[in-house]
């Protein structure tokens, strides 16, 4: 059985379910003679016949309306909605009726794992449109006869928050809570603490979601937390997002605020959560469960084994390299390069599609999640229906792609790397601080800063370090809010994933430029797959990632390409890169350079890295936050 293929019984056609069956249960002699001829009456019409077949349009309307619920098709929604609140008495009836019915069955499958998370987007497309059609209707009932509104299961407020601009995920979240029935009211994205309590209570929300996706983003959920104690609240606040996690939620979130704080690990688990916190029944266990959870994730922080070493004996037992004889090239220029508006088509042959797929819930590596018996079908569609976008958007151009890039001459001095004016290497025009790794761990015997790959001064040698800024997503969000605004989630999001994956494509194309450029990746000759899987000599890391995890570092790459003028990409309160489908970064050429996580540090190197950047202690600690090893005074 291929369980991808499987189709709702109900809805194989009568005529083949009895062929079918017949054979299955062995019920008459000439079974199979009887399959066979039926066969031949559909041989050759293939899947496309499938998808055109109309018959289920013969049905009556609250049955075509689930039907294309489930199917998620909404070509014939409104007639159908309009159709329905003819024969019924009141248009909240047709809600609460067969639109509700079908999305049961739809909130079932998924939940069942028969129904995949495109689909279930698709079907909230179909809900949506339907309730569009029927409000206005809906407002003029109740003026007639002051009526209520259709019923919900609750009210849900989701928000990113400030400073952080990503919002796939909340956005996912968003339409499958609504395909539940909750009523969901989406704030949006870099929005205060104040603004989400203020709506929060406003529409007397029953639960509170947050997300994020930079680690200055776990900070600010902390502030929430702690300014709905101070405000007296009492509903439940949920946690979500890339840098979230349950660890950090019970350590640092739940602790401030006496209301349960719930991380949710993706949008497929988020009904089960809310509907849990919000039944009667199940709330007491489900509370209990998740406080006893968190507190064996608390003791297991606090019993944690790893080992620190003193700051000293770090930078002592450095990465080292045998500065005379490690080669080091020329890049071919030094200073900015800009490349505006790089054509996506060129882009688009260096996307690594497997994240695409984990965004959308899939789980499976490119390509042979096509052949997956369970997600295939729902891969290949997908995959179908991106490059289609990406088809439309390289034709209309409504989406740019642009990005400035280029070589210093460099030095490391400790763990800083300055990059100088010219090759006379005599005046200082910028200088990147880094952190060292202080944690002992089997098999290494180094504790590794990113300075360690750059040629030091005295070292003899003139090295030289390169840095980039890139966006597939000019024009991007305006596409996915018109689509969202016509409804179309589906399309919506797919905007969004498609951008993310081009500024990931983008990044990995001006990388093997920058290569050529400074020549040692002339020849390399690698494929796509070779450039996924990063068999090129050199790394290009980014702020905000474990080798070098302070997003405040990001200001002085993007003074020194000019980033916000040659790109367009501007960086937020908490440095996070707007327009999201952004990337930034350095290049290292260093033939051993390889990514590590600096992790946690202790507080003597903090006080030097302070001092290094000319910023004060308490500042240092407040961006450095998920990396302290101590509690900050
Ligand atoms: N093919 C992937 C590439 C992105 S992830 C995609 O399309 O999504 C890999 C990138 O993350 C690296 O190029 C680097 O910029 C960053 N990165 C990964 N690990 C890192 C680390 N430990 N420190 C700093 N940056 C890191």
């Amino acid at each position: 059985v291929n369980a991808g293929q499987l189709d709702v019984y109900e809805e194989i056609p009568k005529d083949l379910l009895e062929h079918v069956e017949d054979v299955l249960l062995n019920r008459r002699d000439d079974a199979t003679d009887r399959m066979l001829e039926f066969a031949e009456t559909v041989k050759g019409s293939g899947k496309k016949r499938a998808s055109e077949d109309l018959s289920w349009r013969e049905a009556p309307v609250a049955e075509r309306m689930k039907h294309a619920l489930i199917k998620g098709i909404d070509k014939f929604i409104e007639e159908d909605a309009e159709e329905a609140r003819q024969q019924c008495d009141r248009c909240l009836q047709v809600i609460e009726g067969p639109l509700m019915s079908g999305m049961q069955v739809v909130g079932d499958l998924f939940g069942e794992g028969k129904m995949f998370l495109p689909q279930v987007v698709k079907s909230a497309r179909v809900m949506k449109r339907a309730v569009a059609y029927l409000e206005p209707f809906m407002e003029e009932e109740k003026r007639a006869a002051g009526l209520e509104g259709a019923s919900n299961r609750g009210t849900f407020l989701i928000a990113t928050v400030k400073g952080d601009v990503h919002d796939i995920g909340k956005n996912i979240v968003g339409v499958v809570l609504q395909c539940n029935n909750f009523k969901v009211i989406d704030l949006g994205v870099m929005v205060a603490a104040e603004t989400i309590l203020d709506e929060a209570v406003k529409h007397d929300a029953d639960l509170i979601g947050l997300s994020g996706l930079i680690t200055p983003s776990l900070d600010e959920m902390i502030g929430v937390a702690r300014e709905m104690k101070r405000r007296n609240l009492n509903i439940p606040l949920l946690i979500g997002g890339a840098t979230t996690s349950a660890k950090h939620t019970a350590v640092k979130i739940a602790p401030v605020y006496e209301s349960p704080v719930v991380h949710v690990l993706d949008a497929s688990r988020s009904v089960g959560v809310v509907e849990s916190l919000l039944s009667d029944e199940l709330r007491d266990d489900f509370v209990s469960n998740n406080v006893q959870t968190q507190e064996k994730l608390v003791a297991s922080y606090k019993g944690r084994q790893q080992k620190l070493v003193p700051y000293a004996e770090a930078l002592e037992k450095r990465f080292q390299t045998d500065w005379e004889n490690v080669r080091i090239d020329q890049p071919s220029f030094t200073g900015t390069r800009v490349l505006a508006d790089v054509p996506l088509s060129e882009i688009r042959e260096f996307i690594d599609w497997s994240p695409f797929f984990m965004t959308w819930e899939l789980k499976g590596k490119y390509p042979k999640i096509f052949e997956d018996k369970v997600v295939g079908e729902q891969a290949r569609e997908l995959f179908d229906d991106a490059n289609t976008l990406l088809d439309e958007i390289i034709a209309d151009g409504s989406v740019k792609a642009s990005a400035a890039y280029g070589f210093w001459p460099a030095a490391s001095e400790g763990d800083d790397v300055i990059l100088y004016t010219d090759e006379s290497r005599s005046e200082e025009l910028t200088r990147f601080h880094f952190l060292r790794q202080q944690w002992e761990r089997k098999g290494q015997t180094d504790y590794r800063s990113l300075s360690d790959y750059v040629a030091p001064a005295d070292s003899g040698r003139e090295d030289y370090v390169g840095g980039f800024v890139c966006t597939a997503g000019i024009g991007a969000e305006a596409l996915a809010e018109k689509y969202k605004t016509d409804l179309n989630d589906y399309r919506s999001i797919m905007v969004q994933a498609v951008a993310d994956r081009c500024a990931e494509a983008f990044a990995e194309m001006l990388h093997k430029r920058a290569r050529e450029d400074w020549s040692y990746g002339a020849t390399e000759g690698l494929s796509n797959e070779q450039l996924i899987a990063e068999e090129y000599r050199g790394i290009r890391p980014a702020a905000g990632y474990p080798a070098c995890p302070d997003h405040t570092e990001k200001r002085t790459l993007f003074n020194l390409l000019d980033a916000e003028a040659n790109t367009s990409v501007e960086l937020t309160s908490s440095f996070a890169m707007t327009p999201a489908a952004a990337v930034s970064g350095l290049y290292f050429a260093h033939p051993d350079a390889r990514y590590f996580a600096v992790d946690r540090v202790t507080k003597d190197q903090v006080e030097d890295y302070a001092n290094r950047k000319g910023q004060s202690l308490a500042e240092t600690e407040k961006w450095l936050g998920p990396n302290l090893a101590y509690e900050p005074e």
